[in-house]
C-alpha cells in the first residue's frame, strides 16, 4: 500500500513555509479531531495521517530527506543520501541526460563485494526543462532514462549460457593472494579474478561477463498544469531496475520552467505590464492585454495613475493543489512622450493655460510664489 504524499495530506505546496505547514496541520487536526467526529474512521485516519505528515514536514532535516527520497528515505532513517542512493544527485543544476550518466557511479549502488546484487534499484534524478506555457497548461514528455538491468541472456551470472563460473585457481576462491617479501607477508587482491574468487571461463556475449546490461527505457511523464520552477515529480518504480527480484528505484523529475517574456509569475498569479499613453490614462480607454490564452480587452478607467492595477480573475495559472486558477494582474504604466510636434506642444500649452498650470516658471519660482 503506498502512502499519500505528505504535502497533499496537509494541502500545502512543496515550497510551503514552516508557518504555512503549521497552520495547515492545525486546520487538518481540528477538522478531523476525533472529538468533533465521533465514530468516523475516515476522519480518524486523516487525523493520524496529518499528524504523521506534520511530524516529518516540521522537521527541516526529515523534510529534506522526504523531499529527496520520499517515504522510503524516511523508512531507511536516511540522514543524508543513504549508501549509493543518490546523495550526490541532489542540488545539482540542469544537466539533462549527461548528468544522469555522470551520476552512475554515485547513484547506482551496485556493490559486488557487499553481495549487493539483490538490492533495490537506485533512484534516478532527471532534470527536465519545460516551456512557460507547458508549465501553465501541462504537457506530456517522453524521457529516455538510462537503466541497468540484469542480463536476460545469462540471468545475471555473467557466464555464457550453459557454462558456469569456476573457482579461481590462483587464489583458491579466497580472492586474496599473499606475497612474501623478505620478512613480510603481504596480502593483496587476487590479480587473476580481481578479488572475486570466481572466474568466468566463457563470458556471456550480451553483457561481457558483467551480468548487467545498460539500456534506456522510455518513460512518459505527465506534467500536470500549474507546476512551477523547482517542482519535483516522483515516478514510482521508474528508476533503476532492482536486481534479483528487488524492487526498482524511483525516478525524480526536477522541473525547470523557462521564464516567459511576457508574464511574471507569482505562484498561481501572473503579472503583465500594459503601457498606455498619458492621454489614455487621463481620459480612459479600452486596450488589449496579453493573456495565457491570447488577448483580452481591459478597460483603463479615466484618471488611472501610473502603477495602478487591473485584476483579471481566473486568468492566471492553474492551482496545482486546490481548484481554479490564479489571477492575471495588469499593471498600468504611463508613457510620457519625449518628443512632441509643434502642434502637440501648442495643444498642451493651451491645456496648461486653461488649467492655470504655469509652464514658464521653474520649480523654485513656483515655491517662492506659493509663500508670497
Ligand atoms: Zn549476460
Ligand atoms: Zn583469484
Amino acid at each position: 500500500m503506498s502512502k499519500p504524499d505528505y504535502y497533499e495530506v496537509l494541502g500545502v505546496s512543496q515550497d510551503a513555509s514552516q508557518d504555512e505547514i503549521k497552520k495547515a496541520y492545525r486546520k487538518a487536526a481540528m477538522d478531523n479531531h476525533p472529538d468533533q467526529n465521533p465514530d468516523d474512521p475516515e476522519a480518524e485516519k486523516k487525523f493520524k495521517l496529518a499528524a504523521e505528515a506534520y511530524d516529518v514536514l516540521k522537521d527541516p532535516q526529515k523534510r529534506k530527506v522526504y523531499d529527496q527520497y520520499g517515504h522510503e528515505g524516511l523508512e531507511r532513517g536516511g540522514g543524508g543520501g543513504g549508501r549509493g542512493r543518490g546523495g550526490a544527485a541532489a542540488g545539482r543544476g540542469f544537466g539533462g541526460i549527461e548528468d544522469i550518466f555522470e551520476q552512475f557511479g554515485d547513484i547506482f549502488g551496485f556493490d559486488r563485494r557487499g553481495g549487493g546484487r539483490s538490492q533495490r534499484g537506485a533512484d534516478v534524478r532527471y532534470d527536465l526543462e519545460i516551456a512557460f506555457e507547458d508549465a501553465a497548461f501541462g504537457t506530456t514528455e517522453t524521457l529516455d532514462i538510462p537503466t541497468r538491468s540484469e542480463c536476460d541472456n545469462c540471468d545475471g551470472s555473467g557466464a555464457k549460457p550453459g557454462t558456469s563460473k569456476t573457482t579461481c585457481q590462483t587464489c583458491d576462491g579466497r580472492g586474496q593472494v599473499q606475497h612474501s617479501q623478505g620478512f613480510f607477508t603481504l596480502t593483496s587482491a587476487c590479480p587473476q579474478c580481481d578479488g572475486e574468487g570466481e572466474m568466468i571461463p566463457e563470458k556471456c556475449a550480451e553483457c561481457g561477463g558483467e551480468g548487467v546490461v545498460q539500456e534506456e527505457h522510455e518513460v512518459e511523464v505527465e506534467v500536470p498544469p500549474g507546476v512551477d520552477d523547482g517542482t519535483r515529480l516522483r515516478l514510482r518504480g521508474e528508476g533503476q531496475a532492482g536486481l534479483s527480484g528487488a524492487s526498482s528505484g524511483d525516478l525524480y523529475v526536477f522541473l525547470h520552467v523557462q521564464p516567459s517574456e511576457t508574464f511574471e509569475r507569482d505562484g498561481s498569479d501572473l503579472h503583465v505590464n500594459c503601457e498606455v499613453s498619458f492621454v489614455q490614462a487621463i481620459l480612459g480607454c479600452k486596450t488589449d492585454v496579453p493573456t495565457l490564452e491570447g488577448t483580452e480587452e481591459v478597460t483603463i478607467e479615466p484618471g488611472t495613475q501610473h502603477g495602478d492595477t487591473v485584476r483579471l480573475r481566473n486568468q492566471g495559472i492553474q492551482k496545482v493543489k486546490g481548484r481554479g486558477r490564479g489571477d492575471l494582474i495588469v499593471t498600468v504604466t504611463i508613457d510620457i512622450p519625449t518628443e512632441l510636434s509643434k502642434e502637440q506642444r501648442d495643444l498642451l500649452k493651451e491645456y496648461a493655460e486653461v488649467s492655470d498650470i504655469s509652464i514658464e516658471k521653474g520649480f523654485f519660482e513656483k515655491v517662492k510664489d506659493s509663500f508670497s
